[in-house]
Parts: C-alpha cells; structure tokens; sequence
C-alpha cells in the first residue's frame, strides 16, 4: 500500500493482491469496516483456516488469534465437537424455513442458563437482535424515547448509531449519513457510568422513555467496567419510571460466565440481547426475557418480527454444540488464559515505561494507553491511541493477531495453551518498545 510505511518489514503478497481484487467488487474491500485495518494501516490479513488459537492468512503465515472472531470462537477455531455437530446437521439439509428441534433445543438451553430470559425469540445477528428488542420495548410500552449511552455499540441499527453529545439528555445527532434526524431524534444518548444523567433524562421527559439500553459491560469503546451498583441503577430506575431495561449481551453473553455478564453482577433486566458465543461461529443471535413482554411479539402478539433464516438448523446445531461444552471448566480456563496474557502485557509495557492501563470484563480486556481509569467514552478517547499502531504491526509481525483498533476488546479462548502464550510472550517486549518510541 503506497504511503503507508510499517515499523517491521513484512509482507503479505497474497492478501494484497486478495484486498485489491476485493477492493474492485466490494466497498473498501471488506464487509465489515473494521476489517479493513484502516486504523493502524497496512494489508488487512485475509484468512483461509483456523485450528485452536491459530489462524493462518492466505500468504501460509500463522498466527495466535487474540480476536476470536470478535467473540463468538470462544473454544478455539474448528473445534472437534463443534465440527461434528455442524456436519451431522449439515447433510440433514441446511434451511427448511420451518421450525425445528434445534431452534428449541437452543432456546431451552439459553433460559436454563439465564433466569431473567424467561422466553427467547432467535435471529440472526445482534443488530437483528438489539433492532428488534428495541421495537418490542417500544410497542410493549407505547412510548417512543430510547437512552443509550456514549460509546456502547450495539450493531448498525439506525436508532442507535448515534453516540454524539454527551451533554444532559442531549438529542442525538446521526452518527453517520442515511440515518435521519427523524431515525435519531428519539435517541438520548448519555454518558456511560453517570446513572444522575439517566435519572435526570427521566425527570425531563415524563412517561416518554421506553428502554434504556446498555452494553452489560461495554467491550466496544475498549473494556470499560460498569461502575458499583450502575446497572442496579439503571433496571431501579428504569422501573421506576415504567421503562425497560435491555441488557445487551451480544458480546458478554456465554463469555463471561455460563450467564454472561447476568451471571457476574446478577441484575435483572426485562430484555436482554445475545449474539457471538451462542452462534458458535455461525449467524445466530436472540433477544429474550420476561414472558409478559415478549408475548407482545408476533404471532403470540401484535409486535411484528421475522427473519427467513431464523433459527437455522445449521446455526443452531453449532451454538448448542458450543454452549454444551462450556460448563464451569470452560470458563475457569479461559479467564486462566486471560489473567496470563494480561499480565504478560502490563510487565512487557512497564518495562518499557508505557503509560498503560488494563481494564476488563471477567475474561474480556482491552489495554488503554494512558494511566487514569478509564469510565466512559470521553475518557477512552483520551488515551495515547497513537501507541497502538506499533504496538499492533509489532506483534502482527511476530505472528500474534490483535484487533485492529485501540478501541476493542481482545478475546481469549480455551485453546490457548502454553504454547500460543509463548509466541505472546516473546513478541511483546519488541511490541512495548515499539509503543514506547511511537510518536503522536
Ligand atoms: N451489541 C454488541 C454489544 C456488540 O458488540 C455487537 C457487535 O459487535 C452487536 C450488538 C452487533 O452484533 P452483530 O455484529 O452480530 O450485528
């Protein structure tokens, strides 16, 4: 890529010539932005397998996977079990546009696991999921407003992206184009961890919030931690005031416990949105909770959603795979792997004397550069993303795969074993170096 110059000589021929051709036939060469590596520079890696905690891009380099497919891989790339349940489903035939027993199998096994999910409704991505819990809470409530909060991602739905303001009760204004101001402007968007925000919000629009919706604990503005008692806050307050609370679950779901985030700090909420884990690689995602309320959704009510691959036997064959082997061993082992790498990344960076801070989410992490805690979006954007450019192309180089960004969590799975730690581990002090000598 002409202009870009990297820190470390290396070369990735096949999947440049694979993102130019790309690059022809589809906008900026990838179908999810963030894949397109435009915040660090360089050749995004075009991968063509994955086995444990490996990946391997289409030029024969392997890599540890520190990204997990941004979550769902939480066993590890082709694991066997999961593998065989996807093949056994697959020559069954791979969509009937019916029900089937694996729809209901998945749905038993999300409510056995998470008490306040009393009835559960499939999808296919946590867009679809957050994008129809948020309709749901509007038409179960008759009222309009929704609150989110600065910084929290929960898929491209139109009403939610937009994250500007952080002012008191400040009306959102699109975060990109093709989103109205109509689509936006009953979105409030508030700073995260500030529950006086909220309950101000709610003082200044009486009987007009449906939900408020929050990341259970927030992975996409880096990991930033639900103050004490701020989700208690937010589900006392939304009941207060006759709104929902949605907990979205999409990435802490099956991740940080067997019941996600719900089963670290035990809050209630009456919706709740899943997505990533329980897929096991495959598009499947759900949204559930109190059965009063989801009985609101079409047929059982007059809310309206559908999807034509909801529930796809293949999907569903894989997520339940996956959810049935991650009992308590399971998790044991990847927050294991994650408090290793953790401190494997603060020795590496105070040995080079790099203003850092490492903040997670039960096993989800993210490294910020800078020292102060870091609370809410405005604090994220503080930090010395600059850093991170070496940082990454450093460890990239030494064949360790990171998200591309600053701003994400990275994700560890159960298939990181003494050895993938290793190749971590010898990579990261030239990677600290390399964030040290990085200039703004
Ligand atoms: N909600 C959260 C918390 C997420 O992290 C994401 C995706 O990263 C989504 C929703 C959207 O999910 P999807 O990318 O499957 O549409």
């Amino acid at each position: 890529m002409a202009g870009v110059s990297y820190p470390y000589p290396y070369e990735a021929k096949v999947s440049q010539t694979l993102f130019d051709r790309a690059s022809l036939v589809t906008p900026g060469g990838v179908n999810s932005p963030v894949r397109a590596f435009r915040a660090v520079g360089g050749t995004p890696r075009f991968m063509v397998s994955g086995t444990g905690p490996y990946l391997t891009d289409a030029d024969g380099r392997e890599y540890v996977d520190l990204v997990c497919s941004w979550g769902p891989m939480i066993l590890g790339h082709a694991h066997p079990a999961v593998v065989e349940a996807i093949q056994a489903a697959v020559v069954r035939g791979t969509s009937f546009g019916t029900p089937g027993e694996g729809e209901v199998a998945l749905a038993e096994e999300i409510v056995a696991r998470i008490a306040p999910v009393e009835q559960v409704r499939l999808v296919s991505s946590g867009t679809e999921a957050t994008m129809s819990a948020i309709r749901l809470a509007r038409g179960f409530t008759g009222r309009a407003k929704i609150v989110k909060f600065a910084g929290c991602y929960h898929g491209h739905v139109d009403s939610l992206l937009a994250a500007a303001g952080s002012g008191l009760a400040t009306f959102a204004l699109p975060d990109t184009p093709g989103v109205t101001g109509a689509q936006a402007g009953d979105t409030i968007v508030l700073p995260y961890n500030d529950l006086e925000s909220v309950r101000a919000a709610f003082a200044a629009h009486p009987g007009e919030i449906a939900c408020v919706i929050t990341e259970a604990a927030p992975g996409n503005m880096g990991v930033v931690t639900p103050g004490e008692g701020f989700n208690q806050g937010l589900a006392d307050l939304c009941r207060a005031n006759g709104a929902l609370y949605i907990s979205d679950e999409v990435m802490t779901g099956f991740r940080t416990s067997r019941a996600g985030w719900y089963g670290v700090d035990g809050v209630t909420p009456d919706l709740m949105t899943f997505g990533k884990v329980m897929g096991g690689g495959f598009p499947a995602a759900a949204f559930g909770g109190r059965a009063d309320v989801m009985g609101h959704l079409a047929p059982a009510g007059p809310v309206y959603q559908a999807g034509t691959l909801s529930g796809n036997p293949i999907a569903t064959a894989a997520g339940l795979a996956q959810l049935r082997l991650l009992d308590e061993a399971a998790y044991e082992k990847v927050d294991a792997v994650s408090l290793q790498i953790q401190g494997l990344v603060t020795e590496a960076l105070t040995k080079e004397g790099v203003a850092h801070r490492l903040q997670t989410a039960s096993n989800m992490f993210s490294v910020f550069f800078t020292e102060d805690e870091v609370r809410n979006y405005d604090d994220a954007k503080k930090q010395e993303a600059f850093r991170f450019n070496g940082f990454f192309h450093s460890m990239l180089s030494q064949g360790v795969y990171l998200p591309p960004s600053a701003f994400e969590s990275w994700f560890v799975s159960t298939s990181h074993d003494d050895k993938a730690i290793e190749r971590i581990a010898a990579a990261l002090p030239a990677a600290a170096r390399a964030a040290a000598e990085a200039t703004a």
